[in-house]
Parts: C-alpha cells; sequence; structure tokens
C-alpha cells in the first residue's frame, strides 16, 4: 500500500514550485495545471526517458512530432466524432454532472440523490475555427489523442525511412479532452500530455507483439521507479473496448486515490489505417470501417510477398501527466530522523531527478567561495548529466533540506578547506543516506560520471 496522500504532493508541488493551478490568481481553470521550475525538468526526464527507451534503444521505431491543431476529417474518419463521447448523467437536485459508469448504487456521487437522468452522450473533443471565418467548414478540432497524426503520416514516414514491418512510429505531445470531472490533481485534467507509440505489425503478428509491450512497458515502469507490487494488469472485458480496439490491456498503478489507469496498451488492429484508406474495398479489412470519399492515400504497405497489406496496429498509450503523479507518490517519503527531527525526501530515481547536482557555498557572499562555486558548477554542466543548480542562500542546513525535498541526489559542498588546502576538496552529500565524504575536486567530473551516467 502506497501510503502518500493526495494532500502531501499537492502541498509539496505547490511549495516547491512543480505544479501549479493554472491562472491561480484568477481563482484557476478547473481541469489545467502548469508544471513549474522543478515540474517542467522532472517531466522532461520522464519524456526523455521513455524517448530513449522507444526510439533510441530501438533500430524499428522513428519519431514524429505532430500538430495539435486537427482537421476535423481526421476525427470524422478516426470514428471520433461519432463515438469519442462519454455517456452522461445529471442529478436533477444537485445540478451536478457525472460519468454515467461513476453512479454508484443509482445514487447521485455528490448529493446522494436518486433523482438522475438517464444517460446521455457528452462529446470529449475542444472545437476552434481555423482562420477568421466561423463557419462548419472551418471547423477544427485541438487533438484528443497524438495517435491520429502517426496514422495520417504513415505513408510519409513509410516513403522517407523505406521502413518494413515490424516497426513502430513514436510521438510525445499534447492532447486535450473536455472531461466532465476533472479531478484528483493531475490524473485527469482537460490539457495533457501523452507518448504514444504506434507499432504496426503484420496481421496475425498483433498478439504476440501485444503480449511483448505489454511486458516490456511494465518493465519500463519499474525502471522509472515504480514497484512492480503498486502495478496491476487490467484486461477490459470485449464489452468495454474502445470503438476501434481488438484488445486491451491497462497497467494501472496504486496512486494515492487507488488503483487507476496509467498507460493503455491496445490492439487497435487495422482500424486506423483502414479508416483513412482510399479504395478500402482492394483490402480484405478485419475491422468494419466507415467508407472514405475523402483521402487521396492508401495507408498500406508491401509485404515479403510483395502484396500491399494495411498493417495492424498495437499500441502503447501512456500519461505523461499521469507518470508524473505515480512516481512522485512512489518518491515522496517522510522519515523520522530522531530526537523530535523529520525530514521530506524525494527518492526519486537519479536520472528523473529536477536537478542532479547542487553545488553549495558554505558561506553566503563569500567572494572566494562563490568563484569556486560558479568554476565547480561550470565544470560539472559539461558532463552532460542534466541540471547543476548553484545555491547561494547560505544556510547550509536549509539547503540540504530543499534539496531532500526535490530528490538532488547530491549536493557537493565548498567550503574554506576547499580554497586553504591543497588538493581541493569538496563535501558531497547522499540524499537518501545523508553520508558526506570528502572528494577531490579533480576526482568530481569521473565520480560524477559513474554516478550518473
Ligand atoms: P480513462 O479511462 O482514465 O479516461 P482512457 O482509457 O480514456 O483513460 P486512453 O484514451 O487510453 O485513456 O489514453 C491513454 C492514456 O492517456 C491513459 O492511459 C492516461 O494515462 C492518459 N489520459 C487519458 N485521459 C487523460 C486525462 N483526462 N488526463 C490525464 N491523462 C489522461
Amino acid at each position: 500500500m502506497v501510503a502518500t496522500t493526495m494532500d502531501q504532493l499537492v502541498s509539496l508541488c505547490k511549495r516547491r514550485g512543480f505544479i501549479f493551478q493554472n491562472a491561480d490568481i484568477y481563482g484557476g481553470m478547473q481541469g489545467v495545471y502548469d508544471y513549474g521550475p522543478l515540474g517542467v525538468e522532472l517531466k522532461n526526464n520522464l519524456k526523455a526517458a521513455w524517448w530513449r527507451s522507444m526510439v533510441y534503444e530501438r533500430d524499428d521505431v522513428e519519431g514524429l512530432d505532430a500538430a495539435i491543431l486537427t482537421n476535423r476529417k481526421v476525427l470524422k474518419y478516426s470514428g471520433h466524432e461519432d463515438t469519442f463521447s462519454d455517456p452522461m448523467t445529471d442529478c436533477r437536485k444537485c445540478k451536478g454532472r457525472f460519468r454515467a459508469d461513476h453512479i454508484k448504487d443509482g445514487k447521485c456521487p455528490n448529493c446522494g440523490s436518486t433523482d438522475l437522468t438517464e444517460p446521455r452522450p457528452f462529446n470529449l473533443m475542444f472545437k476552434t475555427q481555423v482562420g477568421p471565418v466561423e463557419s462548419d467548414e472551418n471547423l477544427a478540432y485541438l487533438r484528443p489523442e497524438t495517435a491520429q497524426a502517426i496514422f495520417t503520416q504513415f505513408k510519409n514516414v513509410v516513403d522517407s525511412t523505406s521502413r518494413k514491418l515490424p516497426f513502430g512510429i513514436a510521438q510525445i505531445g499534447k492532447s486535450f479532452r473536455n472531461e466532465i470531472t476533472p479531478r484528483n490533481f493531475i490524473f485527469r485534467v482537460r490539457e495533457f500530455e501523452q507518448a504514444e507509440l504506434e507499432f504496426f505489425v503484420n496481421p496475425g503478428e498483433d498478439e504476440k507483439w501485444h503480449e511483448h509491450w505489454k511486458e516490456a512497458r511494465v518493465q519500463w515502469w519499474e525502471e522509472q521507479g515504480l514497484p512492480r507490487e503498486h502495478i496491476n494488469i487490467y484486461k477490459t472485458p470485449d464489452a468495454d473496448l474502445a470503438h476501434y480496439a481488438k484488445a486491451c490491456y491497462d497497467i494501472e498503478y496504486q496512486f494515492p486515490h487507488g488503483m487507476e489507469e496509467l498507460e493503455g496498451i491496445a490492439n487497435r488492429r487495422d482500424y486506423d489505417l483502414g479508416n483513412h484508406t482510399k479504395n478500402q474495398e482492394e483490402f480484405q479489412l478485419e475491422a468494419h470501417c466507415h467508407e472514405n470519399k475523402d483521402s487521396t492515400t492508401k495507408l498500406a504497405i508491401m509485404d515479403d510477398n510483395n502484396k500491399w497489406i494495411i498493417p495492424f496496429v498495437v499500441e502503447p498509450s501512456m500519461g505523461v501527466d499521469r507518470g508524473v503523479l505515480a512516481v512522485l507518490t512512489e518518491a515522496y517519503t517522510e522519515e523520522d530522523l530522531g530526537e523530535g527531527n523529520s525530514r521530506i525526501v524525494l527518492k526519486l530515481k537519479k536520472h528523473l531527478a529536477p536537478i542532479k547536482v547542487a553545488v553549495i557555498p558554505l558561506k553566503k557572499n563569500n567572494e572566494q567561495i562563490m568563484a569556486k562555486c560558479h568554476e565547480i558548477k561550470n565544470n560539472l554542466l559539461k558532463l552532460g548529466i542534466g541540471r547543476v543548480a548553484l545555491e547561494n542562500t547560505g544556510n547550509i542546513g536549509k539547503a540540504y533540506r530543499r534539496h531532500d525535498e526535490v530528490g538532488t541526489p547530491l549536493c557537493v559542498t565548498v567550503d574554506f578547506e576547499t580554497i586553504e588546502q591543497q588538493p581541493e576538496t569538496v563535501t558531497i552529500r547522499d540524499r537518501d543516506t545523508m553520508e558526506q565524504h570528502r572528494v577531490a575536486v579533480a576526482d568530481l567530473p569521473r565520480y560524477l560520471k559513474e554516478y550518473f551516467l
């Protein structure tokens, strides 16, 4: 059981600059959050770890960064215009609106009334206008998932890279859903980031790859610091599958508010490429596709027998914000140090830590010590280990406390001994053990490279 509460996380995130309510000074906007100075680093590090494992460490995946504004036809043929809705129920008493699947025992989750409307569909997509004239023709959407642009760019990617099956296209970016009940901090929000891989395979090999990605993704989450016992794999019953899916696993994590979806791994079969394809009748599509009168292209690929086929696709799709919430939940620790003392420490994996090394002067505003701090910081930056921060707060105890709370794995302290004695040495303090030892300044690059890389 994870003991961390949402209140502890929300408070730490605001106090230390990880996550703020959007438009806070105007009372906030529901379901929209901004990442602060340390949140942006943590989120970038999580995305970099994903990109590294999905793109750089593989020889069969290419990247993409497509637009958020989405042509209406894309979401018409993907099925989102017709089906991307949650059935909603209104409470006639308190006027609250809730997802029908969140109503338990026929009672309003807010006031307990049983005077509820029948569930009605509610489309989750944000509409906007492209160009100055407001008309139906100029209607566009903010994408509700990053996946569709991967499908519509499939042919361009294949033609420009000469890829053969199996291969994947990876993308990280913002998605928008007008969620009815945004809740649980950054867990369910209206503007969020997804990291999605569309992995295209020969029909018939889809089930094998679906299993592969389920295992690979659980392992990746473990590498981000989530222990296996806090993860659950939920297989969606056939009746609850999304309109495009043949099968789906949810990787669930024990969030402070309960075991909930962190990442979905769907077998989308040939549904999307098929739907966006011209002359579908040429292909033996297993999926039921909309007839497409607008597409100019066949989203197909030549198989080993020189036959054009529409690949099946397996999609690991992670919510980046939910990932940030999960690693924070896991890392948050309150430690009793005895004699009435305690500390909060964020035991993030070192590759995720927003600040890798804090360089701290023992005495504030001492010119010689500060000059040495600057020199050390600039040298450490060259190692490419990530952010190295220079402190000048003057109170060493407070600086250690602050860096424990934001998860900085190592603090390097420069004191009088550093500048007065040869060879020059500094104190290195470890976040988790709080142990300190002296290291020669000349040895720092080797020491830190070994530690971080
Ligand atoms: P849920 O059932 O929780 O609404 P979903 O099944 O609709 O999620 P998918 O469409 O599979 O979600 O999207 C893939 C991933 O995107 C999810 O696993 C989740 O991590 C993330 N995600 C989806 N909706 C949101 C949201 N409103 N806020 C934050 N992350 C989201």
